[in-house]
């Protein structure tokens, strides 16, 4: 096969959309899992940018749906980048957070990166490469009030890059862990006006980050010109918090 194959989880919307439109424009195949898939998925299958995408229904927790979607993937070759960007909130306040609320966020964001990314580790390190990218978050290095389960999760997440990042490097599979600052997508959509406007006048940029911004620094990590990166934490975050 011509073209490199980039499996990326929550690519149906927000920031996993932008990065699979990115990697589509960058000759990828791109293999996308999210739990409900557009309308326009016809046969499995719809198109970017005229460039083929195949979206499986999996749900990132449950091991069997994962089984299932990479008995698939195993079926198109050799993955060479796989995007971790699936992701939730359930936000209270620690004393009011409930068992399901803890759990579930760290099923998603935290545990679901051991189901997808072992197997697909496996290959990589047969093949001799790879680029795996973990989508963790500002709240992950600062801490948010209303987030203990998020920022634990997220934090966790830059803990696999760090250690992963030294076990894959001597078999060319390159690890690292992007944090973006509030994005603009239905995630933050679901802050209040008020709180929002407030979380932008904290921001020295003034403004949230626009999709684009975060694909477009994946784009640059997985390229042929970033070779010599692995187990670092890439901040987007528009100078919100500057470590
Ligand atoms: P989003 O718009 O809510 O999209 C989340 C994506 O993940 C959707 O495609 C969703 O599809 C999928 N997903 C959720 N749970 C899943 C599961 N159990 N199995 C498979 N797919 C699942 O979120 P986003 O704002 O783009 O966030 C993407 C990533 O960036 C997340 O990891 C998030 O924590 C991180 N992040 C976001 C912000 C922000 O301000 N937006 C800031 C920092 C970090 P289905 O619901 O159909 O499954």
């Amino acid at each position: 096969m011509e073209y490199k194959i980039a499996v990326i989880t929550g690519a149906t919307k927000g920031i996993g959309k932008a990065i699979t439109k990115e990697l589509t424009m960058n000759g990828y195949f791109v293999v996308g899992l999210a739990r409900t898939l557009p309308e326009r998925n016809h046969d499995n299958l719809f198109l970017f940018d005229e460039k083929k995408v195949v979206l499986i229904k999996c749900d990132v927790t449950n091991e069997a749906d994962v089984s299932v979607a990479l008995n698939q993937i195993k079926g198109y070759g050799v993955v060479d980048v796989l995007i971790n960007n699936a992701g939730v909130t359930s936000d209270n306040f620690f004393h009011k957070m409930t068992s399901e609320q803890w759990h579930k966020v760290i099923n998603v964001n935290l545990n679901a990166l051991f189901y997808i990314t072992q197997p697909i580790y496996k290959m990589m390190r047969e093949n001799k490469r790879g680029k795996i990218i973990n989508i963790s978050s500002v709240n992950g290095q600062k801490g948010q009030a209303g987030q203990v389960n998020y920022s634990s999760s997220k934090s966790g997440v830059h803990g696999f890059t760090m250690a992963l990042a030294q076990e894959g490097a001597r078999n060319n599979v390159l690890v690292n862990t992007i944090s973006p600052g509030y994005t603009n997508t239905e995630m933050t959509q679901k802050i209040s006006p008020d709180i929002l406007c407030t979380i932008k006048n904290s921001i020295p940029l003034t403004r949230l980050a626009e999709v684009e911004d975060i694909a477009n620094v994946v784009s640059f990590l997985v390229s042929d010109r970033c070779n010599y990166i692995t187990g670092a934490n890439i901040p987007v975050n528009g100078g919100l918090f500057i470590g």
